[in-house]
């Protein structure tokens, strides 16, 4: 609409308005839309039962009873022990943070450990929190991936020693979908005394974790990756986890964060949680053969298409875990990501050129760089990540799009 209150017509290009094109989603992995059934369940605490949590009368007890009822499902779907070993937060990189400040100074207490080892291709979240810990006095050193884009476990033990207070390697990588073996690196850590964390904001939901075998001590979840609620996370905190809040005031979350709970957002990360956990086998299987279409489909575009790491090579049935089933990351030569990417949104794609948060920068993701890959080939990196909606006449159509870009004289 224009100031004027008439409505003006928007045409592309191509002379097919925005409106009327099919839309074809294809950024999972930065967001997911909102469950309707997740929304239902979130509905009465948006609006009838306000309260807070915290107060005693008749709204904050029933406020506080969906809240520790969100908590108790949660803890269960995650495979956590105790549901006090969960604490809601406001996302993944508030649980990073919670997690690395928290884990390095409490774990650093009473003795003279001082190191903190991260991977290389963690998410921002947990890179940027290497500032903070430097000027208190840490030492954060990086661990690369291989060019597989794994973390190998004799890789981390090559950097242990006794002064390592903390690991955090995530779970499977936001960009190129690697599943890192993380209780096996938990376990590495463990046996020079140092604490270990996992970033699971992408794995959950995908990939199988149980927290209480897994050995791990913390873990990051989030829920807008799985069709609950933006601006709503968790961290897993096993018991006795040392750890010391960044986050003080009224003492909520057993005094681990502060700040008057968000319980419909509790409410509704719970409930996607559990509808993930319970259609995970089905749902991930149908989005694995879609993803191996377009891993078979890529070459067949172009030779200038590389795999960033190609989820099928070698890979037997069992081992279909040690890649995310809905992401495939690419690399187009000569073409820059805008491109592409600007491109694809005009035929009716949305895909990402790399993370959410990295698409705006012009530096090429230090994910595609910490594996390895050629500067300029990672210029052109593209990821697609596919969700429930996703057909596999949107595989087809999305490689037809890209065969068009790549076809065409200017660009060949
Ligand atoms: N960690 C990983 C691996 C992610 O992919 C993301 C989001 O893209 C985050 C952390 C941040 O999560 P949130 O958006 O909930 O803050």
């Amino acid at each position: 609409m224009c100031r004027d209150g008439t409505s003006q017509r928007i045409r592309w290009k191509s002379e097919v308005s925005e409106t009327d094109r099919k839309r074809v989603y294809l950024d999972y992995a930065a967001t997911t839309p909102l469950d309707a059934d997740v929304l239902e369940a979130m509905r009465p605490y948006l609006s009838d039962v306000f309260g807070n949590a915290n107060s005693l009368y008749r709204e904050g007890r029933e406020a506080h009873a969906a809240l520790e009822e969100a908590r108790g499902s949660l803890a269960r779907v995650l495979g956590a022990k105790r549901s006090n070993e969960v604490i809601f937060t406001s996302g993944g990189t508030e649980s990073d943070n919670a997690a690395l400040l928290g884990m390095a100074v409490a774990g650093a207490e009473g003795n003279s450990r001082n190191r903190v080892i991260v991977s290389s291709f963690e998410h921002h979240a947990v890179l940027e929190c290497a500032p903070t810990l430097a000027r208190l006095g840490y030492r954060v050193d990086r661990i690369a991936p291989r060019a597989d884009g794994f973390i190998h476990p004799d890789d981390l033990t090559a950097v242990l020693d006794e002064d390592v207070v903390l690991v955090s390697i995530m779970h499977a990588n936001n960009e190129i979908g690697t599943v890192q073996p993380v209780a096996e690196l938990a376990r590495r850590s463990h046996e020079v005394g140092a604490l270990f964390h996992t970033d699971a904001v992408q794995a959950f939901g995908k990939v199988g974790l149980d927290l209480e075998e897994s050995g791990v001590d913390a873990a990051s979840f989030s829920a807008h990756k799985v069709y609950g609620p933006k601006g709503t996370g968790a961290l897993y905190l096993r018991r006795r986890t040392p750890f010391r809040t960044q986050m003080r005031g009224g003492g909520q979350e057993a005094t681990r964060r502060s700040g008057t709970q968000n319980v419909a957002g509790a409410v509704g990360f719970a409930k996607a949680a559990e509808i993930a956990a319970a259609g995970r086998e089905v749902e991930m299987a149908r989005e694995r053969t879609l993803r191996d279409r377009l891993v078979f489909l890529l070459p067949e575009v172009s030779d200038r298409i590389h795999l960033t790491v190609d989820p099928m090579d070698g890979v037997e049935p069992s081992q279909s875990d040690l890649y995310l089933p809905n992401l495939v990351s690419f690399c187009i030569e000569g073409l820059e990501s805008e491109t592409t990417l600007l491109f694809c949104d005009e035929a009716g794609f949305a895909v990402s050129g790399g993370s959410a948060c990295a698409s705006r920068s012009l530096e090429p993701s230090h994910v595609l760089l910490a594996i390895g890959m050629d500067r300029d080939l990672a210029f052109g990196s593209l990821r697609v990540s596919l969700g429930r909606a996703t057909t596999m006449e949107d595989i087809d159509a999305f490689a037809e799009t890209l065969s068009s870009l790549l076809s065409r004289p200017v660009l060949s």
